[in-house]
């Protein structure tokens, strides 16, 4: 609950009930009868003085309207953990404790804010989107990353992936191609507290070589092929999930992992999904 709005909820309440309490004595005082002085007023005080004590903690006890948004929030969370998750097979408890605890409608347009919990990615403008939840559970728990671990994204979006990410990683590296949305991203993340996200505008084929090599790689829009430059800033021993294809034929969500001996990589493939492509120059302008 909000300290600050509750305390203008009480205040604002105990103005109206002295307001109340002063107009009665006034209409009392202004009447010259006997009759008015004694019990009518004695009761009236009475009556007063209960609502004076009683009505500020009513108030406050009512959540404000912000707040019972929060909490609405807050059941949808847990109805998409139990349903879209859990339900199709996410296991890890901490991937699905961060889901829980993660403001998914915090890193989405106003406009979007009612949907935030819904199974499906959503706009986020310049024509990208945030990704279905069931795919941010499911790729942060293939990439499995600890917490002494660095972690690269494409892709950085809303911001959403890296939050979720930076609840189990040391340090999450992020590069958007579209600036509007990088700068966004990474204002967001600060405002939300996330401080071990570092967040650039630019071209993800490239990686980010100045924090190579990373522990996991993470790649949240569909390049047709595996971008060498991150395959080469992928840690011995470490892993990538990485959708690929082209965007006419099915893409699919392949995990990666670079030998602990040698730059050899094992792929498999997960499962066929839809992403938006990974581009070489910022898409839309909106
Ligand atoms: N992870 C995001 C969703 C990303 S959508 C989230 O949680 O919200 C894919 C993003 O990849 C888009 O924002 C798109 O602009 C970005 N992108 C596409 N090609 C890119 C590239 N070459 N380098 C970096 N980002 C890229």
């Amino acid at each position: 609950m909000n300290p600050k709005s509750n305390a203008r909820v009480f205040d604002a309440g105990r103005q109206c009930v002295r307001n109340s309490f002063s107009d009665q004595e006034k209409s009392c005082s202004d009447v010259s009868s006997r009759a008015c002085t004694a019990f009518p007023l004695r009761r009236a005080n009475l009556l007063s003085r209960f609502f004076a004590l009683l009505l500020p903690s009513l108030i406050a006890s009512f959540p404000s309207r912000s707040a019972q948004r929060e909490q609405d929030f807050e059941a949808a969370r847990t109805r998409m953990v139990d349903q879209q998750l859990r339900a199709r097979g996410i296991q890890d408890d901490r991937v699905l404790q961060i889901m829980r605890d993660v403001p998914r409608h915090l890193f989405v347009p106003e406009e979007q804010k009612a949907y935030a919990y819904e199974d499906k990615p959503l706009p986020i403008g310049f024509q990208q989107t945030i990704s279905q939840p069931y795919i941010v559970a499911l790729m942060t728990e293939l990439l499995a990353p600890g917490p002494n671990d660095t972690v690269l994204e494409i892709g950085t979006g809303s911001g959403y992936q890296a939050a979720v990410l930076a609840r189990v990683a040391k340090q999450v590296y992020s590069i958007e191609i579209v600036p509007a949305l990088a700068s966004q991203a990474a204002a967001r993340l600060q405002q939300l507290g996330f401080a071990n996200v570092s967040v650039i505008a630019g071209d993800g084929y490239k990686g980010w070589p100045e924090h190579a090599p990373f522990d996991h790689i993470i790649v949240t829009a569909a390049p047709p092929e595996i971008p060498p430059a991150l395959i080469e800033q992928l840690k011995r021993g470490g892993r990538m999930v990485v959708p690929v294809g082209k965007q006419s034929k099915t893409q699919n969500l392949l995990v990666l992992e670079k030998s602990t001996t040698s730059d050899h990589i094992v792929g498999r493939k997960v499962i066929p999904v839809r992403f938006v492509p990974m581009v070489s120059e910022p898409a839309g302008k909106t």
